[in-house]
């Protein structure tokens, strides 16, 4: 059995390592923070096995063209920073124009189906008082904003996601949190979410290090490599062997993958969250008002409000602002929502231009396994991708067809 190196240890990096030991090998995380540190800390805690559209659609450039003008929008591009994000920005503009999306959201489909069933062989049963199959609402504030809509319904129904169209006075019978703005939801009833997605990645790696697994608290640097392999990868605790090597650093992983010679056009879309005590009369579900693009997600310790979409690089400070902006917009669609943050957190989403990740063997090295570019679904996708890393690990046949998120589409 192999000594393997996972770099990163977010949800991608605890799921591959956390099926990679069932394989029987020797795993050891990296990463200078702890577990679940990084971007998988605050995410919205959806699990979304419906979770299909990519965020680059037709008519992505003139409803951004609205939104970056206005700095409490869902998208804001940081000037400064925009001769660097051009060459992603025109990938992905071209990836919502391209006839690839009935694919796009087909391979995310693949990913995400299974979800929370590979959650559950990941967790012990008290870890599966996380996992919550509670539902979500998609919630259109008229009519003209549902039937704008319809290329997700078209996708969903296309691939067989079970969806219910509901009436305004049934939003309020499903939701009572709920005021009387919204015209219509879409209810999709085998969607849910998880109400501590850094405790789910805690969980797993203390599972990890439990059956004899390390965390090894360091940064990677750099990869000896020979022939074709990596032979080891050189952390700032020292040299450390390994027969292979899967780098799952999350939106730090270009910065690696160039280290081993491949250019991977992988952007950070900084979001932001904000904690809000509970409302008295608590929503049962992940809400998602579409036209400001939030999520409100019932969590262990409160109410998570989380969102937007800005371009600033991985070295730009937060912004405050937009991180209070959340705040506002949520208590303008839910009356009971009241009170002062507990507090504001921003994360990194490793985004590609298509959506889709990068999972599979590095074209340049036989012994290197990329897991990386999950964008704003990698809590959905965790599971399946640490079981189809695994597979490709083993040579085994995989659980998923990996083509879709072939390193060599770029
Ligand atoms: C506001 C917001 C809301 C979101 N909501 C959802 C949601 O509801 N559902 C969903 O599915 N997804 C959601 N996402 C996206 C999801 O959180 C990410 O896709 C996911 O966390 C990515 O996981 P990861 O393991 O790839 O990255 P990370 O969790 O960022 O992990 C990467 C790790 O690599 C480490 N690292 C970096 N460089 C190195 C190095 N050189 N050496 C060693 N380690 C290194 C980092 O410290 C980090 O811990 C959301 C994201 C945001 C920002």
């Amino acid at each position: 059995m192999a000594n393997i190196a996972i770099v990163g240890a977010g949800i991608i990096g605890v799921a591959s390592a956390a099926f990679l030991q069932r394989d029987g090998h020797s795993v050891t995380l990296y990463d200078p923070l702890r577990p679940g540190e990084g971007c998988s800390f605050g995410n919205a805690g959806s699990i979304g096995p419906g979770s299909v559209v990519p965020l680059s659609t037709p008519g992505i450039v003139r409803q951004a063209a609205s939104w970056v003008t206005d700095p409490n929008s869902p998208l804001w591009i940081d000037w400064r920073y925009l001769p660097r994000a051009l060459p992603w920005l025109a990938k992905f503009i071209a990836a919502g124009a391209s006839p690839r999306i009935d694919g796009i959201a087909k391979a995310l489909r693949l990913l995400h189906a299974d979800s929370f069933k590979h959650y559950r062989t990941l967790l012990g049963v008290d870890g599966h008082a996380l996992l919550h199959v509670s539902g979500q609402l998609y919630l259109y504030e008229s009519d003209a904003a549902f039937a704008k809509d319809a290329l997700g319904r078209r996708l969903r129904d296309a691939l067989g996601i079970r969806s219910e169209i509901l009436s305004s006075d049934e939003i309020r019978q499903l939701e009572p949190s709920l005021g009387p703005r919204f015209a219509r939801a879409l209810y999709l009833p085998d969607s849910g979410h998880c109400s501590d997605p850094h405790r789910l990645v805690a969980t797993i790696a203390e599972d990890i290090t439990r059956n004899g697994g390390r965390f090894v608290r360091a940064a990677v640097k750099d990869f000896e490599q020979e022939a074709g392999q990596v032979r080891a990868v050189i952390t700032d605790a020292g040299r450390m062997p390994c027969d292979t090597v899967v780098v799952a650093a999350g939106a730090w992983s270009q910065r690696l993958a160039r280290r081993l010679g491949l250019r991977i056009p992988l952007e950070s879309l900084r979001g932001y969250h904000v904690m809000l005590p509970m409302p008295e009369t608590a929503p049962k579900r992940p809400l998602y008002p579409l036209a400001a693009k939030i999520m409100i997600t019932p969590m262990e310790h409160g109410l998570r409000i989380a969102g937007t979409a800005e371009i600033a690089g991985l070295d730009a400070p937060m912004n405050e602002r937009r991180a209070a902006a959340l705040g506002t917009i949520a208590k303008r669609y839910f009356p009971g929502i009241a009170g002062e943050p507990i507090s504001v957190w921003m994360g990194h989403r490793p985004a590609t231009p298509d959506s889709l990740p990068v999972i599979g063997p590095s074209p340049q090295h036989r012994n290197v396994m990329l897991a990386f570019g999950h964008g704003q679904t990698g809590l959905i996708g965790g599971s399946t991708t640490g079981l189809l890393v695994s597979d490709l690990v083993a040579g085994r046949e995989p659980t998923i067809d990996p083509y879709p998120y072939r390193v060599g589409r770029f």
